[in-house]
């Protein structure tokens, strides 16, 4: 018999303007979803896909209903952003955990997909269980980055994988055995990227109701920087099975569970997108041994038609267009800048105005600058974006601002005479023009 006890907390943040992500708590079912997007985009594709989730899992109550009940969240997601042009290039991030019953054994069955995270906080230590689908995330994989490197890395917000931007999703599955005592706190970037791990397990080991838990973590984070959307679920194990032999020990499966193996053999069934595939499953011995085995008998029935030149080398171009595209894609997002007016102060984003694709524009600078310090004309520009094509650019704009507002203080009549404006047309300036008309 297992129970759970669970509480939650969701903040705007400082810098933006609305809250796109979600957090979801019903008796067995536990989700943050972090959406991205222009317009109501973000916010439209968070809710679409934690209640597709919902509903799905309610069908099929099982580890492998829950993975499905992802793959069905994204159809919804995917379908709605091809019918609505304002919502065309949405997507979001989607972590949950389910209490689950498998061959009478109650389990923990949770999935990821994107950069949103489960931790698991047993014996005082915290562990995150999930892996996140982004750029930086991959980099350290591949040894490019240490970890703490891709933790304040410019593109630790760009995604490789997320709901609702392709026709069809890898999803990251665990299976992890309930134990009393045992916290599982699922979170968007917001928190993560203002908190350490340290200041996280900290407050998860000291406040012990999960609602105060929830809100101190989401609280601090604010206090941090707040420069996302914060989100926190923390699920607490109160009743536990103990000792069960027939499901493995999470001490057992955690150095197993914590990296995904990805199932890269499906080659020819890779979706025409650039979103890596993978799909990583995880359960009790004796069925994943059989699950190997079957999967290594089609990879050799693959295998004989698989490899040909001419297949080879389909494959290879079709790489080479999608790392192509990738990297125009890249290079558009991360060479462009705007200032765009947030809470009354000026603020130097890099990205595009709204974003573009699964792309979120970064704050790359806070001015200090209020809407008090720049000429009034210039402000309906501001609140829509001002594109610059470098930091230096987007900075110089800001301080001409500046100075422009000082120069009119100093001498008010040029508020009249902006530079498009002949100085005939400021009547009070040009004296010798009215006289003249007098005259005539
Ligand atoms: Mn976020």
């Amino acid at each position: 018999m297992t129970l759970l006890r669970s509480g939650s907390a969701t903040d705007t943040g400082l810098v933006r303007s609305v809250n796109q992500d979600l957090a979801v708590e019903t008796a067995n079912l536990f989700a943050v979803a972090d959406g991205m997007g222009g317009h109501a985009g973000g916010e439209v594709a968070s809710r679409l896909a934690v209640d597709a989730l919902a509903v799905a899992f309610g069908r099929q109550p099982t580890g492998a209903g829950l993975s499905e009940a992802v793959t069905e969240a994204n159809a919804v997601v995917w379908q709605r952003s091809n019918e609505d042009p304002e919502l065309r290039g949405m997507g979001t991030t989607l972590t949950a955990v389910a209490l689950v019953n498998e061959d009478g054994h109650d389990v923990l069955a949770l999935v990821n997909v994107g950069d949103s995270r489960s931790y698991r906080f047993h014996d005082g230590a915290l562990t995150q269980i999930t892996t996140d689908h982004s750029l930086a995330e991959e980099m350290v994989r591949t040894g490019e980055l240490s970890s703490a490197e891709a933790a304040v890395h410019p593109h630790r917000h760009i995604l490789t994988r997320a709901l609702g931007v392709s026709s069809e999703v890898a999803v990251d599955l665990w299976r992890i055995q309930p134990v009393r005592g045992d916290r599982f706190l699922l979170c968007s970037d917001g928190l993560t990227n203002e908190l350490t791990e340290e200041q996280i397990g900290e407050v998860l080991s000291s406040v012990g109701d999960p609602d105060d838990a929830a809100g101190l973590l989401v609280q601090a984070a604010r206090t941090h920087g707040g420069s996302d959307n914060i989100t926190a679920v923390v699920v607490d194990v109160v009743l536990g099975e103990d000792g069960d032999e027939s499901v493995p020990t999470v001490a057992a499966v955690s150095a197993d569970f914590a990296r995904p193996e990805p199932l890269i053999d499906d080659v020819d069934e890779l979706p025409a997108d650039p979103y890596p595939v993978s799909v990583a499953e995880e359960a009790p011995p004796s069925r994943r041994e059989r699950r190997r085995a079957k999967r290594r008998e089609r990879r050799m029935a693959r295998g004989r038609r698989l490899i040909t030149y001419r297949t080879l080398l389909f494959v290879l171009l079709v790489a080479a267009v999608v790392a192509g595209a990738l990297f125009a894609v890249r290079w558009y997002d991360t060479n462009s800048y705007y200032v765009r007016v947030n809470n009354n102060e000026l603020i130097v984003y890099q990205g595009r105005i709204g974003g573009f694709l699964w792309y979120h524009p970064t704050v790359v600078d806070r001015t200090g600058v209020t809407t008090a310090d720049v000429p009034g004309i210039y402000l309906p520009a501001l609140d829509a974006g001002v594109e610059e094509t470098s930091v230096a650019d987007a900075r110089n704009y800001v301080s001409n601002l500046v100075s422009d507002k000082l120069t009119q203080q100093q001498n008010p009549s040029s508020i009249v005479a902006p530079t498009t404006v002949p100085a005939t047309a400021a009547p009070t300036t040009a004296v010798p023009a009215t006289a003249t008309t007098k005259g005539a």
